[in-house]
């Protein structure tokens, strides 16, 4: 059977596109890194609307931590294979550079792009062979597509994560391979919780901040058969707040 694999699916946007590949009638792999709560509750979620998923807690930004999750998911799914990778775990840690700590650097960089990195090699592998296809959809930002002040590790992070979808869209497109990044502007979730909504909503043309279940519907269509000739691009959902 093919499965899709979200990380960071127990809160937020990797929530949404859990719940939403569900719906379209793929069974859903539920990565997180702590939120037990959270994440068992989007299972249950989806198991009471008659999907299928399952956890597998990890930490993206922990190279031994995915092979061992990986190894045993492929011990107990013998006949499976992951087909969508949506690349969302991602943490901000805002700083002004000039004051910003090798920590703060470290840790966006080693979620977003170091994450995306070793557990895209690892499931490549499912892909692959006998051209057997497969979706690949990270999560960037309009950060990464523009840099933003007091970003300068997240916009690093995601534009690094923009160059590498470009390049492996054409390493892979002979095996049916897409590889497309989604760069989404103010989302409402926990990750933007502190930020000064009023004053941000006034620059967004549409004059709010966007719900996960838009970004998700983007994430399933790219996920789905139908976008079999998109590779390689980044798709901006903001609002018109930059194009
Ligand atoms: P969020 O509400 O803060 O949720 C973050 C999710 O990522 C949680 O499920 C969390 O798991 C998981 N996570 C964090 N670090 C992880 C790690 N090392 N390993 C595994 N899982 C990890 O964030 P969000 O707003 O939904 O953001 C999702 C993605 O969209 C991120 O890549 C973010 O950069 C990007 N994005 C967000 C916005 C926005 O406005 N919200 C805009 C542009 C891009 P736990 O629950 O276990 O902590």
């Amino acid at each position: 059977m093919k499965y899709a694999l979200v990380t960071g699916a127990s809160r937020g946007i990797g929530r949404a596109i859990a719940l939403r590949l569900a719906q379209d009638g793929m069974p859903v792999v539920i990565n997180y890194r702590n939120n037990h709560e959270a994440a068992q509750a989007v299972k249950k979620e989806i198991e009471d609307a008659g999907g299928t998923a399952e956890l597998l807690p990890f930490d993206a930004a922990n190279p031994s931590a995915i092979d061992a999750a990986i190894d045993q998911w492929e011990e107990n799914h013998p006949d499976d294979h992951v087909a969508v990778l949506v690349n969302n775990a991602g943490i901000r840690r805002d700083n002004v550079m000039f004051m910003m700590g090798d920590d703060e650097w470290h840790q966006v960089l080693d979620t977003t792009l170091n994450g995306f990195f070793y557990l895209t090699r690892r499931l490549l592998k499912h892909m692959m062979p006998r051209r057997r296809g497969g979706r690949i959809v990270n999560i960037a930002s309009l950060s990464g597509v523009k840099g933003m002040p007091g970003q300068t590790n997240y916009s690093a992070a995601k534009a690094a994560l923009i160059g590498a979808t470009k390049a492996l869209a054409q390493e892979v497109a002979g095996r049916q391979v897409t590889v497309n990044a989604v760069a989404p502007g103010f989302i409402e979730t926990d990750m933007t919780r502190d930020l000064p909504q009023d004053e941000l909503k006034r620059l967004v043309p549409m004059g709010r901040f966007g719900k996960p279940d838009e970004v998700a519907a983007l994430v399933a269509f790219l996920a789905s058969d139908q976008a079999s000739y998109i590779t390689g691009e980044v798709i901006n959902i903001n609002g018109g707040l930059y194009t």
